[in-house]
């Protein structure tokens, strides 16, 4: 049942985030109506947000608004998908401060425009315990175009975009950790999806993940799917200036920990070897980097400078 507040906060606050969309029919109706573009196929991701879990309270309302979308959109990227809409269901904790609460959705309003959706419908609740976002998001892509997990060859290089490692060394400088670098906090709150790249790849990549468990995770997620081994050269893997320089203090189990931090929300992909220098020259939103190959065989391998396997410790990774 909805009461009377939560129908005006709806009506007030939520309302508007449809920018007027026809399908979203004013949130009035019990469902929205969206029109597919013919010959496209939709695509749809759903996240979970529990604050205290998957964000941090004390960092506010514009960077759980942030994380909720960006991570979202990002597993459109992933699919090479195009966005279209979404829907949240969010639940309160009871006794929220309204401020908080009108941040949050101030915020979301300027996600939502800077990945080019709007609001489609959704659910609005209070709860006894923590607040929870939920994201439903809309995507289209051309019939039988979108980018899958399962689509890697033997043969194919391994690429990345962007730079690894950045946001847990983002997040361990929000939780005060000695020498974490401060000017990667932004990559944890505001992670940047890869949309274009996502979009430019289709009919080029042969398979494709978004980074949220960590590169070796990740890696590992594409060649279980796709029934083969990815090997990756360590040394290969980009890095931040930051991340380099902190890794060069010597930190104890530090590549590893770049390597299996979760949350960069960078794509890692495969392409046969015949496009390389295709996707080099692609205009994207960040660099690509070259970082390995799929084999024959299963999971993932980390390679040192000399191409021999290297062990990388840190817990929940042992390759040999
Ligand atoms: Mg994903």
């Amino acid at each position: 049942m909805v009461s009377g507040g939560e129908f005006d906060f709806i009506r007030t606050r939520l309302g508007p985030l449809t920018r007027n969309h026809a399908a979203a029919l004013g949130l009035r109706d019990d469902a929205a109506v969206l029109d597919v573009p013919a010959g496209q196929q939709l695509v749809l991701a759903c996240d979970t947000l529990v604050a205290g879990v998957h964000f941090r309270v004390d960092d506010g309302a514009a960077v759980a608004a942030a994380r909720a979308m960006r991570s979202n959109v990002s597993d459109l990227a992933a699919m090479g998908a195009q966005p279209l809409g979404y829907l949240s269901a969010l639940s309160w904790p009871r006794g929220i401060d309204p401020r908080w609460r009108d941040e949050f959705v101030a915020a979301l309003a300027d996600e939502q425009d800077r990945f080019g959706l709007v609001l489609l419908g959704g659910d609005t609740t209070s709860t006894p315990g923590p607040m929870t976002v939920t994201l439903t998001l809309l995507g289209c892509v051309t019939d039988g175009t979108s980018l899958l997990r399962s689509g890697a060859i033997a043969g194919d290089d391994v690429w990345v975009t962007g730079t690894i490692g950045d946001a847990v060394l983002g997040l361990a400088s929000l939780e005060g950790e000695t020498g974490a670098p401060a000017e990667l906090v932004s990559r944890y709150t505001h992670p940047t999806p890869r949309l274009a790249a996502g979009l430019a790849l289709r009919g080029i990549a042969t398979s494709a993940i978004d980074i949220s468990d960590g590169l070796l995770a990740d890696a590992a997620h594409i060649a279980e799917t796709s029934g083969l081994a990815l090997e990756i050269s360590a040394d290969r893997v980009p890095l931040s200036v930051p991340a380099r320089a902190w890794l060069d203090a010597g930190e104890e189990g530090g590549l590893g920990r770049l390597l299996s931090g979760g949350d960069d929300y960078e794509l890692l992909f495969t392409a046969p070897a015949s496009r390389r220098a295709e996707i080099e020259s692609l205009s994207l939103d960040a660099p690509v980097t070259r970082i390995g190959r799929a084999v024959a065989g299963e999971g993932v391998t980390c390679l040192g400078p000399d191409g021999q396997p290297v062990k990388i410790d840190r817990a929940g990774f042992t390759h040999f």
